[in-house]
């Protein structure tokens, strides 16, 4: 967009926007809240105000279905992280600005952003540390206890959190940008240069795939991925993996073993399974590197000391992304990573719960629903 920012024009925009999006005298606004476990209900909610000066009234545009959701929409809870009911969740979210608090800067009425959903403290000493993903005083957007989620018509948060997108970029490509950087963030973590590594992707849920458009755009060519739901096997080689296995047909550990005898540099685990854990310690050289990027479902893992130690294998566990939101638009924003597999079936926002229900149950070749609000 031309640079015709002035505080006339802002007005004026903001005048037009608000007109258009909240008629007069309307103070409520429609979400999608979480009811009890597998039930969701559209509950009236007043239109959340700007309360700090660096706070920014968003319009949702779009929220991308995120498993973390579905975790939560199944069984009430992610770890120790309890949903009390009424609760909305969503995260992967992008909309247009409509209203800004006197301090802020970054972005104006009009604006067209993705979002950040960390909003951390920057005060702590993990924030200090450029830690701000693991800030002891984090909010998350949609995290039961933190923040409610952006399945709204209209939500606040901090100037910091808005990331304005550049003219040919759509609001899906804002709303991916957040699993994206989860791929970029666990490919930073490897710390190594991933040309030419010889790197496994354990599960191929949007975040596999997130892993894979990351690792690929860092360069690595030899990437083998696993999934026990075949059609994400097909997908995995259409988004440029050179193998992919279904660890239900086919003995993954001994076909890769065949093809790499000298076994995988890193690997990527992103579905949460102990058996994934299991076969990424067969399949990594010694001295190689496992991540663990997927949520499982239970309390504990499981590791085989003797192989562990024998191989020396590095364990690195990723929390969702630090910092990588940025990068993650400027590889879509510059064509370096082809996101147009992700977002597979389409909903309007009073269609969530099919939404839900058909991520839940892995239908009709589903890696991403997205929820539209236009
Ligand atoms: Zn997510
Ligand atoms: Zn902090």
């Amino acid at each position: 967009m031309p640079d015709i920012y002035m505080p006339e024009i802002q007005v004026l925009i903001r005048q037009k926007i608000l007109k258009q999006n909240i008629t007069e005298n309307t103070t409520m606004m429609k979400t999608m809240a979480l009811t009890g476990v597998r039930e969701m209900e559209m509950i009236e909610r007043p239109i959340p105000k700007l309360i700090k000066d660096t706070d920014v009234l968003i319009k949702m545009k779009i929220v991308g279905v995120c498993g973390s959701d579905i975790h939560y929409y199944l069984s009430g809870k992610i770890g120790n992280q309890v949903v009390k009911y009424p609760f909305t969740v969503g995260h992967e979210g992008a909309g247009q600005v409509l209203e800004v608090g006197t301090a802020v800067t970054g972005v104006k009425p009009g604006d067209r952003i993705a979002i950040e959903p960390a909003m951390p403290c920057f005060e702590c000493a993990q924030c200090i540390a450029g830690r701000h993903h693991t800030c002891l005083k984090l909010k998350f957007l949609g995290c039961p206890g933190q923040a409610d989620g952006c399945l709204s018509e209209y939500i606040v948060m901090p100037e910091t959190s808005c990331f304005p997108m550049v003219e040919d970029m759509s609001y899906d490509d804002g709303a991916i940008s957040e699993p994206l950087a989860i791929g970029v963030y666990a490919v930073r973590l490897a710390q190594m240069d991933m040309k030419d590594k010889k790197t496994g992707i354990l599960g191929f849920g949007p975040i596999g795939m997130s892993v894979l458009l990351s690792a690929r755009a860092k360069g690595a060519s030899r990437v083998y991925v696993s999934d026990k739901l075949d059609y994400r096997c097909d997908i995995a080689i259409k988004a440029g993996a050179i193998w992919s296995g279904n660890p239900d047909k086919v003995n993954i550990v001994e076909q890769v073993k065949e093809m790499e005898p000298q076994l995988l540099d890193v690997i990527f685990e992103c579905c949460g399974k102990q058996e994934a854990i299991d076969q990424s310690i067969e399949m990594l050289k010694p001295g190689g590197k496992l991540l663990i990027v997927g949520i499982p479902e239970f309390d504990r893992w499981t590791f085989p000391v003797d192989r562990l130690r024998h191989k020396e294998i590095c364990i690195q566990n990723v929390r969702r992304q630090n910092h990588a939101l940025e990068e993650a638009l400027e590889l879509i924003e510059k064509g370096k990573v082809n996101i147009g597999m992700m977002p597979t079936h389409r909903f309007r926002f009073g269609q969530t719960k099919e939404a839900f229900d058909l991520v839940a149950d892995y239908r009709d070749g589903v890696m991403k629903a997205m929820i539209d609000f236009d």
